[in-house]
């Protein structure tokens, strides 16, 4: 059941780390029923899903979007997300700072680093987010709030532990770099086979489907 599985989480959970409850492919009732049981954040990762849902559901749902954005969807997802955690490109960067101009919003963004092994996994190297970090003043309308990634899908524990230390190291680097960029400070790892392993990694987000809503039907 949907409730039972969100309390197990929330007790293992430090109340300093907040549950993304990842709702892509559920049905609104689905939603409905982890709303009901107290759970205000969810995730989803397709505009068009990500929209319907918004409209449709109680308004003081905090949304995150966690997919990847084609910069012609930016209108179905960024007047309802409180947070895109999944910037991965410069273009798509630049794209929502001009919505963000003509829509007079500053959009909150976590930049995706790459640090599985998987070659298809987006995100950013190191390199291109200090880049990023250090022209943040040309992004007039974007919050720079800090770092998402995902670990290799893999069952090796030692191999998932060493891409959260990386991510979570870079976090620490980048806080000291650039202490002028008060909002950049959450950490967002861990999802359903791997959130536990996360938790030694100071996240501040966890971002969980499987787990609590169960398999998806693609
Ligand atoms: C789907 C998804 C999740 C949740 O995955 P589960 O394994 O179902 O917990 C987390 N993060 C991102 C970016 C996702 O796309």
């Amino acid at each position: 059941m949907i409730e039972t599985k969100l309390e197990l989480i929330r007790n293992e959970l430090p109340s300093e780390v907040k549950l993304v409850a990842v709702s892509k492919f559920h049905p609104l009732e689905a939603i409905l029923t982890a709303y009901q049981a107290g759970q205000t954040v969810f995730g989803e990762s397709r505009p068009q899903e990500f929209e319907a849902k918004a409209v449709q559901l109680p308004k003081d749902i905090e949304w995150h979007f966690i997919g990847h954005l084609q910069t012609n969807k930016l209108k179905m997802v960024l007047p309802y997300a409180s947070l895109v955690q999944s910037v991965d490109s410069r273009h798509l960067l630049t794209a929502i700072d001009e919505w963000g101009k003509k829509n007079d919003r500053k959009v909150r963004v976590l930049l995706e680093l790459h640090v599985g092994l998987e070659e298809t996994k987006q995100g950013f190297v190191e390199e291109e987010i200090l880049d990023i970090l250090f022209s943040a003043e040309s992004y007039r309308n974007v919050e720079f709030c800090g770092l998402m990634g995902m670990a290799t899908n893999t069952d090796d524990e030692e191999q998932i532990s060493s891409d959260f230390q990386r991510i979570s190291d870079f976090m620490e680097y980048l806080k000291d770099l650039f202490p002028e960029l008060t909002s950049f400070k959450e950490l967002s790892i861990g999802m359903s086979d791997d959130w536990r392993i996360a938790l030694r990694y100071n996240p501040t987000m966890v971002r969980i489907g499987t787990a609590i809503f169960g398999v998806r039907d693609y």
